[in-house]
């Protein structure tokens, strides 16, 4: 959320942004709601004090006996009651109507985020690591799924519908080894490892963003509650309304399945385990002081840990700056980092880096009190640290050997219950 007086004073510029991130709301409508809602409330507090006025005459005109005076009185009283409850109504009607363009309208960006309309337009910031030249025919996940039984879809698609999979032995073991190796990784660097609720209330969506243009996205459940698509909501959320200390940010990793309906997404990406309906995340999330050169540098470091994670899983990545198109409602700036993925001859999206300056903390109510003892909202950033099984795509794929067996990463080793590598029987 942004706040109504930066849309009050920067009007143009909020429009623009909704236009170049997709997302269809009137700034001209929300301010001529802000200027009723104003109009209303001063009529009221009128009104209001009127009614003290007159009410504070009353037991003066009863001691006099004005008899027809305190009648008079007593009918002016109870319009002014009526006009105030009409009021009122109509507050609670413009309110509604503010609340929901509000919640539709963008954050703004960074003035280095590229302007673009999609995921096409995004621009390449680096590239590390070296893509594999295969002297054989390379075989992809699937494949290497099915010649070494490390995963089931035929029995996924038929016991839980489309983009759903099983996981077997050694493919359980490296969905189960990534995340460990994330895990000890950002232990290391001073993260606390959060086991969080996946199924939460309506409004922790709505505060962290997701809700309303994310609705279609999420699995919706019995008393107003909904699957999580990302540990980011119950993260973010677990400070909603509180004052935290952030003298040091607060550094969660956020270890969950992860629920996405992938609505909009029919007819993409249906081959194998790349855009799935359940998969398992070990998300950063930091809260921290509402300054933006200290988020600037944590969204840095953030993106700097994901990337030691695929070095140590020795993979080629590229990171890439997030053009507007693709951004998202919330965030400010976003970096993509994409892995090589042989299958596709493409990098492939396995980590994205956001900072949503105070967007978040504003709606969830966030805040920490600065040197001067006020109350100011947070900043939050969020970035995948292993999502799996897509990770394994680039995992399995680059790490094929010519004598058909698989490399398994020396970091990952120590969690996969002896295996050391994967090959033929
Ligand atoms: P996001 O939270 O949307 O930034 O996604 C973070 C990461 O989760 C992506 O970079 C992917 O690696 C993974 N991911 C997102 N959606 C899916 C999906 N439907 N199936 C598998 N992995 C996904």
């Amino acid at each position: 959320m942004l706040d109504i007086r930066y849309i009050r004073e920067h009007p143009e510029i909020v429009q623009q942004v909704a236009k170049q991130k997709g997302i269809d709301v009137s700034i001209d409508d929300l301010l001529s709601h802000d200027v009723e809602r104003r109009r209303i409330l001063q009529e009221l507090e009128q009104y209001r004090m009127q009614r003290n006025q007159l009410s504070q005459m009353m037991p003066q005109l009863a001691k006099q006996g004005k008899k027809e005076e305190m009648e008079q009185t007593k009918e002016q009283v109870r319009q002014i009651n009526a006009s105030i409850a009409a009021l009122e109504s109509s507050l609670h009607d413009v309110e509604g109507k503010l609340r929901d363009l509000m919640l539709r309208v963008p954050n703004i960006i960074s003035p280095d985020t590229p302007i673009g309309e999609s995921d096409a337009d995004n621009v390449e910031v680096r590239r590390v690591g070296d893509v594999p030249v295969f002297d054989f025919e390379p075989l992809d996940h699937v494949a290497l799924g099915e010649k070494f039984d490390l995963f089931d879809i035929a029995r996924g698609v038929k016991v839980a519908g489309t983009r759903n999979y099983y996981l077997k032995g050694v493919g359980a073991y490296l969905h189960r080894a990534v995340q460990s190796l994330a895990i000890d990784l950002l232990t290391d660097r001073g993260f606390t490892v959060m086991d969080v609720p996946v199924m939460l209330r309506e409004e922790m969506f709505t505060n962290t963003g997701f809700f309303p243009l994310g609705l279609d996205q999420t699995y919706a459940l019995e008393d107003q509650k909904y699957l999580v698509g990302t540990s980011e909501v119950p993260l973010v959320s677990y400070y909603s309304n509180e004052v935290v200390d952030v003298e040091q940010p607060v550094k969660f990793a956020g270890v969950s399945n992860c629920f996405r309906s992938e609505a909009g997404s029919a007819g993409r990406d249906v081959r194998g385990l790349y855009r799935v309906h359940q998969f398992a995340k070990v998300e950063q999330v930091v809260i921290c002081k509402n300054d933006p050169e200290v988020s600037e540098q944590i969204l840095q470091t953030i993106t700097k840990n994901a990337e030691d994670l695929l070095q140590l899983l020795e993979l080629p990545y590229r990171v890439v700056s997030v053009c507007t198109g693709d951004i998202g409602q919330g965030v400010y700036k976003k970096y993509d980092i994409e892995t090589w993925m042989p299958s596709r001859e493409s990098y492939g999206e396995t980590q994205s880096a956001s900072n949503l300056h105070e967007f978040q903390a504003r709606r969830s109510n966030i805040r920490y009190r600065d040197e001067n003892g006020q109350l100011q909202f947070c900043h939050t950033l969020n970035n995948t640290a292993v999502a799996t099984p897509r990770i394994l795509i680039p995992l399995l794929e680059n790490h094929q050997r010519k004598d058909g067996s698989i490399y398994i990463p020396k970091a990952l080793r120590k969690y996969m219950n002896g295996v050391e590598e994967i090959k033929p029987n």
